[in-house]
């Protein structure tokens, strides 16, 4: 059996990431070669990759990519094999990977990734001029979730796994781009890739993929639910016979307060009090007696920063103190730069991207705040585990499978760590933020659970030989 992997992704950390998909391609390959497969990433060339991969070697072309020449450049970068699509038609462009400059997404998307999906699909059916073709092709989200379809177009046996990495995001597009976009009209159905009248991409994915995972057990089972399946549930409940949810791991490479550059590194609790000091003097917070309580998120509405808008007049009269660093919604950047403004003794905020603060914030604060009202996995809560920074998070998707509740019960049998809240209201949260200004005040206890959360395991060792048995499943069909 070729133990040989296509991973199709939009985003790929270090080279180019908004979210989380992009840090968990990038791990991927690192964690699956242990157990014997061989990851090769493709991902558009942007302009940062295209940089990256200069001096590549062309392994593919096609002459006439949804509007332009595209081809394959094969390099190597942070440690991962990496394919990039060039094709500056469609990625060559001032922006971020799905928006303009205006904020907007691009008008093209469909067409850029269902071009990301065709070289895909076309490499896992007939391989590459070098010969290399794989034994199963991974796809990742719906920007890649049509390569599947492709696939079973040209015939190709490789096997086809997608994972969802956030379900609330379909790819949906006008009915009448199906033949520019090179989908069967055969297909065209609600048992298809029809979604009321519409191209859903990710759905053409979840129809025709031989498997599907996500990010957590927790996660996979809610997708079955109308709640939390964004419409597609339907069509999981169908297939919930091929669905796996596999928990993330983090990159520990570059999350380990051990070894972390960006921080003063540290080994115990007792190490996190020269961060704590040094991020308060950064953001210009007296140190606070109670939690100082961090937040690295994209700023949606799926994040529940409102509730802790809402709730936050609770930690402050707790003691406790709010940093945050994050971008997205206008209205809740808004509302947290007044926040800070009303409050400048007790609450920080950077609006931006800053990948160096956020693991400065990390290793800085007390606790971490997660509470989304969905989370398919969240990996600052595990980063907040290796740091000893206690998760605060909502009692939902990944995070209920992460974290250990702070309850009598896993205070008495001494496994707490963290709090979990349920529901996901600003009142459960505010009581939250209460019991962990109580908890903060009981150094034993707090220290107790910062040590049961620095051994969590947090990597990708137990996830790993889950996504192997998939692959063997694949490439053995
Ligand atoms: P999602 O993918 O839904 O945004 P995750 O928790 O899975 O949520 O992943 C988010 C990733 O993006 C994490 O690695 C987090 O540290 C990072 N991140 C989010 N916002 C920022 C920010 N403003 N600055 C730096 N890193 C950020």
């Amino acid at each position: 059996m070729r133990r040989t992997v296509l991973s199709v992704a939009s985003e790929v950390a270090p080279l180019v990431k908004t979210g989380g998909l992009a840090d968990v391609a990038g791990a991927l390959p690192g964690a699956l070669l242990p157990e014997g497969w061989a990851i090769r990433t493709l991902l558009p060339g942007y302009p940062a990759v295209l940089e990256a991969a200069r001096g590549g070697r062309e392994v593919w072309r096609e002459e006439r990519l949804f509007g332009g020449p595209g081809r394959v450049l094969a390099f190597e970068a942070a440690g991962l094999d990496l394919l990039a699509l060039d094709a500056p038609h469609l990625y060559l462009r001032d922006g971020g990977p799905y928006l303009g400059r205006d904020g907007r997404d691009w008008p093209d998307n469909a067409e850029r990734f269902a071009a990301l999906a065709w070289a895909g699909a076309a490499i896992a059916a007939e391989g590459l001029a070098d010969g290399w073709r794989p034994a199963v092709l991974h796809v990742h989200d719906w920007q890649a979730a049509l390569a599947p379809v492709y696939l079973k177009e040209r015939g190709g046996r490789a096997g086809s796994l997608i994972t969802i990495h956030n379900v609330a995001f379909h790819g949906l597009v006008d009915a009448s781009r199906r033949s520019a976009l090179r989908l069967p009209e055969a297909g065209f159905t609600p048992e298809g890739y029809e979604f009321w009248g519409r191209i859903s991409m990710l759905k053409a994915g979840l129809v025709w993929a031989d498997r599907i995972s996500t990010v957590s057990p927790t996660y996979a089972r809610e997708l079955l639910t109308p709640e939390f399946g964004m419409g597609l549930d339907g069509v999981l409940r169908a297939r919930h016979h091929v669905l796996r949810g596999i928990l993330n791991g983090i990159d520990e490479r570059v999350w380990n307060p051990a070894t972390d550059p960006a921080i003063a590194r540290y080994r115990a609790p007792s190490g996190k009090a020269r961060n704590r000091a040094a991020l308060c003097a950064e953001l210009g917070l007296p140190p606070p007696k109670g939690p100082l309580c961090v937040v690295v998120s994209r700023l949606s509405e799926q994040k529940g920063l409102d509730l802790l808008l809402a709730a936050l007049p609770r930690l402050l009269e707790a003691g406790g103190a709010l940093a945050l660093l994050g971008a997205g919604d206008s209205g809740f950047e808004a509302a947290f730069r007044n926040a800070a403004a009303t409050h400048p003794d007790r609450v920080a905020v950077r609006i931006g991207y800053d990948e160096a603060l956020a693991h400065r914030m990390i290793a800085g604060g007390d606790a971490i705040l997660v509470p989304s009202r969905f989370e398919p996995c969240g990996l600052t809560q595990l980063y907040g585990l290796r740091y000893g920074t206690l998760p605060v998070v909502a009692l939902t998707g990944g995070l209920a499978d992460t974290v250990i509740n702070a309850n009598d019960a896993g205070m008495k049998a001494g496994v707490a760590t963290g709090i979990q809240f349920h529901p996901v209201t600003a009142a459960a949260l505010g009581e939250a933020l209460e019991r962990l200004a109580a908890l903060f005040a009981d150094r034993e206890a707090w220290t107790a659970m910062q040590r049961n959360a620095m051994r969590h395991p947090v990597g990708w060792a137990a996830s790993a030989p889950a996504y192997a048995a998939l692959y063997a499943e694949l490439a053995a069909a």
